[in-house]
């Protein structure tokens, strides 16, 4: 048997997570599968828990200067509702899982599970994504791309919290977020893509591109976006075999039950050119 604390503040949470090490449990749904006991009620947690998945401090959206500020403990489904959260973010959440799991999942949950295959990751990534880890005698803010190491591997130390997501959401004129799963609701993603575009008259004036689930993090590049922006319609055109090449040396998927790599490489490639074609062309 571990401790499970639930603890009413923040400052609560922070003062237990560093002196017991706790294990942080916010909506559970990633935890609970992670520590299942398949036979017997008590689940597996080898280390003490603190439940963050009610602290209000830690709850709601707002917008400052552009900047949007999503509280880590905010509910998926809490997101989906709320008017301030981009679109592309929400057509990435109503991909994931079912309503159930939603109600109790959370979005600073998927971000520290760190699967390959998170949903909310490439659209993160896509907007650049800052997070705020704090403890109790520290804050700190790191990039999304430097706090996921790889596979369940992140940066964060054993006494912090992510208790913030902030991004100044960029302006584009057209994006796609696609999720391919073997079937619409409640399955996990063989790839995903989030493509964004912003014109200035003819000119590519913005131009971002994430990938899920085909490297052991997302796989986002700024030198091959750098490679369309500022060029014509027409320029972009005869560049995108180039762009493909690109990411074709980027996109390293594995085989695993949900999917083969080569499946993922040519589907992740096809979906970046089709988005490409569509909207240059
Ligand atoms: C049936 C089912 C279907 C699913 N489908 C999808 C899907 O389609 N797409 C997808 O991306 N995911 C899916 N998931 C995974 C999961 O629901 C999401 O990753 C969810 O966002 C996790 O949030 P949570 O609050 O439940 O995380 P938890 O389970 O509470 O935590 C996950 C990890 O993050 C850490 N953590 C959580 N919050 C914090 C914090 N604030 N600070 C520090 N560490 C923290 C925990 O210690 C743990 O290591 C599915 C899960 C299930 C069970």
């Amino acid at each position: 048997m571990v401790n499970f604390y639930i603890p009413e503040t923040l400052q609560q949470a922070l003062e237990i997570r560093g002196k017991e090490k706790a294990i942080v449990f916010a909506g559970g749904t990633d935890l609970m599968v992670r520590a299942r006991v398949w036979f017997g009620v008590p689940s597996n947690f080898d280390k003490p828990v603190v439940y963050i998945g009610k602290l209000k401090e830690l709850k709601g959206v707002s917008m400052q200067d552009g900047v949007i500020h999503i509280k880590a403990a905010t509910s998926l489904t809490d997101l989906l509702d709320d008017p301030l959260v981009p679109q592309p973010l929400k057509d990435a959440i109503s991909s994931m899982a079912a309503p159930a799991i939603r109600n109790m999942g959370t979005i600073g949950g998927n971000i520290c599970n760190a699967s390959p295959a998170g949903d909310t990751l490439p659209v993160l990534y896509t907007m650049d994504a800052v997070l705020t880890l704090r403890s109790v005698s520290s804050t700190r803010e790191v990039p999304i791309d430097e706090f996921i190491l790889g596979p369940g591997k992140t940066a964060i130390r054993d006494d912090e919290i992510l208790t913030e997501i902030s991004f100044k959401v960029p302006q584009f004129d057209v994006y796609t977020f696609r999720k391919v799963g073997t079937r619409k609701a409640n399955a996990l993603s063989k790839l995903s893509f989030m493509g964004m575009l912003a014109f200035d008259g003819d000119r590519v004036a913005d131009f971002r591109a994430a990938f899920g689930a085909v490297a052991p993090t997302v796989v986002r590049s700024r030198d091959a976006e750098l490679k369309i922006i500022g060029k014509t319609r027409d320029e972009v055109v005869s560049v995108i075999p180039e762009l493909l090449g690109d990411y074709s040396k980027l996109i390293r998927p594995i085989d695993d039950q949900r999917s083969t790599a080569f499946y993922r490489k040519n589907v992740s490639l096809r979906l970046l050119e089709h988005f490409l074609n569509t909207h240059l062309k």
